[in-house]
């Protein structure tokens, strides 16, 4: 089979390995589409994410779904040929952090596409049959592969919710922004302003419901928040860059008394960040790992069409191609927002 194994820096071939095969509770699936995740390029262009390093080479890519190709002998709940999506956690489920249901945060998880494990760029992947979930009749691969984003924005809702009637700032307008504008919006907040650098995703952040779209290189987001918010600031803010301005600026669109989701990944491990305002302003800023127990959610927004990912899918590219496609993401080449890797 088919792999795309990360060497070094921008060193992204596709190479043959051997096929695995499963054994006990694992599901044997072939790989049908997976997601360019913007942790996925951290990786490809500095072989890190804070202290998480490639040191040897790995498949990337986590945001996958497929079709059940072989099962384990003690595969209960899936047979050869079922469609399915993939959570990409497998936690142990023993330690206090699984116990008090937090499997996210579990110091034993095992992550595709996380050093050192193998990720799903690849023909073929092992998962254990808790980690997969029934694709609906109706609903495509590239489309199953948008719920592993998708399920970010909504573990990040879930413990920063907001209600009917708030104010919403979205800084970022890439997929997991796009995933919390998608969940303010089926919450009913009434003003959405979302903040990016890049026109063409803030003109896709306006299709998909944003009341308002502030482009940071043109315009001084904090005054416009300002001004489209009664001079307050917004209820609830979501951080979803990979910028170190991020935090700071989604801190300072926050009212007083405000809520901030911190969700995305800077390229450098420090963030410079002020600290008398948030603390005059009683700031509750919520850190977001992943997701939780999310993936079921996800999918059912989807499904119900509460939620439609179909529009984040911008660019498609066979395995063969995935460094065009790796070098597009980092670049935000052509108007990209999500590019989907089909096998
Ligand atoms: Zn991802
Ligand atoms: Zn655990």
């Amino acid at each position: 089979m088919k792999a795309a194994v990360l060497y070094a820096k921008r060193d992204l071939r596709v190479e043959e390995r051997p096929q695995p095969s499963p054994t006990g509770t694992q599901v044997l699936i072939r790989v049908r589409a997976v997601g360019v995740c913007g942790s996925d390029v951290h990786y490809y262009t500095e072989m890190r994410i804070g202290d998480q390093l490639i040191t040897k080479p790995q498949a990337v890519g986590h945001e996958f779904a497929g079709e059940v190709a072989a099962v384990g002998s003690k595969v209960e709940h899936f047979k050869v040929g079922d469609r399915i999506c993939v959570e990409p956690g497998l936690s142990c489920g023993k330690c206090r952090q699984c116990r008090e249901g937090r499997p996210n945060c579990c110091p034993n998880v095992i992550f595709y596409g996380t050093p050192p494990v193998e990720g799903s760029l690849q023909e073929f992947v092992l998962a254990d049959q808790e980690q997969c979930t029934l694709l609906p009749a109706g609903m495509s691969f590239a489309e199953a592969a948008m719920l592993e984003p998708l399920q970010v924005g909504v573990h990040a809702f879930n413990l920063v919710p907001c209600v009917p009637g708030d104010w919403v700032a979205i800084v970022g307008a890439g997929s997991i922004g796009l995933s919390c504008l998608a969940m303010v919006r089926a919450a009913g907040a009434t003003r959405i302003i979302v903040t990016d650098k890049l026109d063409y995703r803030l003109a896709l952040a306006k299709k998909l419901g944003a009341t308002h779209t502030v482009n940071v290189e043109r315009e001084d987001a904090l005054a416009a928040v300002k001004k489209l918010t009664d001079g307050q600031g917004a209820d609830v803010v979501y951080e979803a860059t990979n910028s170190v301005k991020g935090l700071p600026q989604a801190v300072a669109l926050a009212r007083i008394a405000g809520r901030v989701a911190a969700i995305g990944i800077p390229p450098v491990d420090e963030i410079p960040l002020p600290a008398s305002f948030p603390r005059r302003k009683q700031l509750t800023v919520q850190f977001i790992r992943r997701s939780a127990h999310s993936i079921r959610q996800a999918l059912e927004l989807v499904a119900t069409g509460k939620i439609d990912v179909k529009p984040w899918i911008t660019h498609r590219f066979p395995l063969a191609r995935v460094k065009e496609a790796f070098d597009l993401v980092d670049a935000y080449g052509d108007g990209v927002l999500k590019a989907v890797i089909e096998m």
